[in-house]
């Protein structure tokens, strides 16, 4: 038995939405060329999220797809990817945020990721502060052999582009259609989000049986 949600995330905007181990989720570029942020806290404790650091150890790769587990602070997988038709993403960039804008661009008050993540996840109680690196989905960094200088290009997800994870533990998620014309090649798009509930979950069958 299976439930599935659909979302469509308008331009600048993120949505917040809990699901349990076992439950799936399809984020989709619609349009091509638009990256949408991701970050999952533990839904039993949210001081357990999403791990950047943690993930790359284990995956040895910046080159995240198909296969690789993303694994929380406490060295936990959180979410498997299950399938990717881009095969090009990012992990270690902050999500972009009014202070980025300004520093970087000069440009005051900005949409941005990082104040839609933290409006979106509000309901959860998890604050700015609190948002670890996203797992930068369809963000397409060129790391310069040598130097290792970083350069952000137009993202490889074309119309219809599709990475789908599964929940390795009850999970707060957040995803956001981002903000940053430079990250998105020049237009910001927006995101489609599709949530498969897995309802035979564990702790639904624990649940039934006592
Ligand atoms: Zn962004």
């Amino acid at each position: 038995m299976s439930g599935i949600e659909s979302f469509h995330l308008e331009p600048s905007t993120a949505r917040a939405f809990s699901l349990l181990s076992g439950g799936e989720l399809t984020v989709i570029d619609p349009l091509g060329k638009q990256v949408a942020d991701l970050v999952a806290f533990c839904g039993d404790d949210t001081n357990e999220w999403l791990s950047s650091g943690r993930t790359l150890d284990y995956a040895g790769t910046l080159r995240l797809t198909e296969g690789h587990i993303l694994y929380s602070n406490r060295s936990n997988p959180m979410l498997e990817i299950l399938s990717d038709s881009v095969g090009r993403h990012d992990f270690m960039f902050a999500p972009c945020s009014r202070e980025m804008f300004h520093r970087q661009y000069g440009e005051a008050n900005h949409p941005n990721c990082l104040d839609e993540l933290a409006f979106a996840l509000r309901e959860y109680g998890i604050s700015s502060d609190r948002i670890p690196t996203p797992f930068n989905i369809f963000m397409n960094v060129h790391i310069e052999p040598g130097t290792g200088d970083l350069e952000i290009r137009e993202p490889l997800s074309g119309p219809g582009s599709r990475i789908v994870f599964r929940a390795q533990m009850d999970l707060v998620l957040a995803v956001s259609a981002c903000s940053a014309e430079k990250t998105n090649a020049g237009a910001l798009g927006p995101i489609d989000l599709t949530l498969t509930r897995n309802m035979e979950c564990i702790r639904c069958k624990v649940e039934d049986n006592t």
